[in-house]
C-alpha cells in the first residue's frame, strides 16, 4: 500500500502577510484529522516569534516540525560554499551555521525536527552528513531515492524525493479536479512506498517566490530593500484554499494512509548490529565481483559498511590469527578524496594486514573509509584494497596455511550507483546561483559518497 506524506516548504519570511498561509494549511489539515510535515526555515521560525504569531506556532503543534535550512537562499548557499571547500571544512561550516537554525526552530516550535528538506536546488553530500550528525535522519526533496517512492540510505540519511506539487494545480481552472487527477495518476501507478505531495504554504497567497525577486542570480538584496512578493487577489486565495479543503477531505474520506517523516524513520531506522562471519563471507564474495551495496538474506550493506567489515576481520586476524566469529556493522562515510592506485603490485601478508589494521582504525576513529591506503610506500585506492581484502579473507577462511604473497586486485574506483542516471547526470546550479555556476566539486563528492548508498529496508523485513 502506498502511503502519502504532505510536506510543506515553509520559507517565505520577507513579508508578514504570507505567514497567514501557513496557518490556513495547518488548520485545514487539522480539520481533516491529517498530519502535515512543515519543513521550516530557521529565519521563518524567528520571524513568526518576533511578529508575535503565537497563533500560527500553536496551529503547527498539531503537525510535525521539520527543517528547511537556516536562511534558505541567502548567498553563499550550501552548494556555493561547499564547492570551494574540502569535505572536512565543508562539514565544519555547515555544522556551525545550521546548528543555529535547528536549535532556534526547536526552541520556538517546541518540537525536535526529524527531517531535512533542501532549500531549492542547493545541497551537498556534506549537508546530508551534517544533518545525520545533528539528529535529522530523513532527507526529503532529496536529489536521489532508490526508485520512485522507495527510500534509500545516502550519507547516513534516509532519502526520498518530492513527487507531486500542489502548486501545479493552483493556477488551473478546476483546481480540485486537477489535484485529484494528478494525485491518483501517481498513487495508482505504485503498489507500495511513498508519494510525497508538497507545497510552499506562501504560494496559496503569493503568485511568485520572494527568492526569485531578492536572491536570483547570486543576488543578496539587503533586508531593508527586499522587494515584496506579489499578492494573489483575495478571491483567488479563497478559491485555492477551498480546492485544498476539498482535496484533503477526499484523501481523508478515502482513508488513504497519510504518514509523517517520523513514521518513515520508525519503519526504516537501523540499529547497531553485528553479523556472523558466514554472512560477512557471503557479502565479501559478492563485493569481490562488483563494488556496490550487497545483501545476504535481509541484511543490506553499503560499500562503506562492507569495507568496515573487511577491515575489522583482517585487523582481528592480524592480532589473533583467527577470523572473528562476529563482526560489528559500522556506518562510515565513503572516501572524501579521489585516489588512483599506483602500479599494480604485490605485498607480503604482514604488510597487508598491518595496513588493514590502520584502515580499521580509520573506520573506528574517523568514521570514514580512508581515501588512500598506503601499502609500505605504495598508494592504493580503497576499492582495490576492498577487492583484495575480500579475496584474502576467503583464502584465510578456506586454507589453514595462509597465503604469504598478496596480489593487489584492481577494481572500479566508484561504486556502481555512481553510474546510475541520477548520479551520472547530477548537476547542481540553477537560477538562484550566480550565472554559470556549476558545483562540479560538490557533484564529485556526491558521487564518491555512493559508497554510503543502499536501499532502505523496513525493520519488519529484516
Ligand atoms: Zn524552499
Amino acid at each position: 500500500m502506498v502511503s502519502v506524506v504532505f510536506s510543506y516548504d515553509t520559507e517565505e519570511y520577507q513579508v508578514p502577510w504570507a505567514d497567514e498561509a501557513t496557518k490556513v494549511w495547518a488548520d485545514l489539515l487539522t480539520k481533516h484529522n491529517l498530519r502535515g510535515c512543515f519543513c521550516i526555515v530557521g529565519e521563518k521560525a524567528r520571524v513568526l516569534r518576533d511578529r508575535g504569531r503565537r497563533d500560527i506556532i500553536d496551529a503547527l503543534k498539531e503537525h510535525e516540525i521539520d527543517y528547511h535550512s537556516n536562511l534558505h537562499s541567502v548567498h553563499p548557499t550550501h552548494a556555493e560554499y561547499l564547492n570551494e571547500l574540502s569535505w572536512d571544512d565543508g562539514v565544519r561550516r555547515c555544522l556551525m551555521e545550521e546548528t543555529t537554525g535547528i536549535s532556534d526552530l526547536q526552541d520556538i516550535m517546541g518540537q525536535r525536527p526529524i527531517a531535512y528538506c533542501k532549500p531549492g536546488s542547493s545541497w551537498g553530500p556534506q549537508v546530508a552528513y551534517c544533518m545525520s550528525i545533528l539528529g535529522l535522519p530523513i532527507f526529503t526533496d532529496a536529489p536521489v531515492e532508490f526508485s520512485p517512492g522507495q527510500p534509500m540510505w545516502f550519507c547516513n540519511q534516509i532519502c526520498l524525493k518530492y513527487h507531486l506539487s500542489f502548486e501545479q494545480s493552483m493556477d488551473t481552472k478546476n483546481r480540485f479536479e486537477h489535484m485529484k487527477k494528478n494525485f491518483l495518476k501517481i498513487y495508482n501507478s505504485r503498489t507500495d512506498g511513498y508519494l510525497i505531495m508538497y507545497s510552499h504554504p506562501c504560494r496559496m497567497m503569493a503568485s511568485d517566490f520572494g527568492d526569485g525577486l531578492n536572491f536570483k542570480d547570486g543576488l543578496n538584496t539587503p533586508r531593508e530593500q527586499w522587494i515584496p512578493v506579489p499578492q494573489r487577489p483575495m478571491a483567488e486565495v479563497t478559491a485555492i484554499s477551498e480546492a485544498i479543503d476539498l482535496f484533503l477531505g477526499f484523501v481523508a474520506n478515502e482513508k488513504i494512509p497519510v504518514v509523517t517523516y517520523q513514521e518513515i524513520h520508525e519503519k526504516y531506522k537501523e540499529t547497531d548490529i553485528w553479523i556472523p562471519l558466514e554472512t560477512a563471507l557471503n557479502i565479501l564474495q559478492l563485493v569481490s565481483h562488483e563494488l556496490t551495496y550487497h545483501h545476504s538474506g535481509s541484511i543490506y550493506l553499503s560499500p562503506a559498511e562492507i569495507f568496515g567489515i573487511a577491515a575489522f576481520i583482517l585487523d582481528g586476524y592480524n592480532h589473533i590469527q583467527v577470523l572473528p566469529a562476529t563482526i560489528p556493522v559500522r556506518r562510515p562515510i565513503g572516501p572524501t578524496e579521489d585516489c588512483i592506485s599506483e602500479a599494480p603490485t604485490q605485498v607480503d601478508l604482514d604488510t597487508f594486514l598491518s595496513c588493514a589494521s590502520q584502515a580499521n582504525q580509520t573506520v573506528s576513529s574517523n568514521h570514514r573509509v580512508p581515501s588512500v591506503i598506503d601499502l609500505a610506500g605504495t598508494q592504493i585506492s580503497p576499492s582495490d584494497f576492498l577487492k583484495t581484502a575480500a579475496l584474502l579473507i576467503k583464502n584465510l577462511h578456506q586454507f589453514s596455511e595462509p597465503i604469504q604473497t598478496i596480489i593487489i586486485e584492481q577494481a572500479k574506483s566508484l561504486p556502481a550507483l555512481a553510474e546510475r542516471e541520477d548520479f551520472k547526470n547530477m548537476r547542481i546550479g540553477g537560477w538562484l546561483m550566480t550565472p554559470g555556476f556549476q558545483a562540479d566539486n560538490v557533484v564529485a563528492m556526491a558521487k564518491r559518497q555512493t559508497w554510503t548508498a543502499k536501499p532502505a529496508v523496513p525493520m519488519n523485513q529484516r
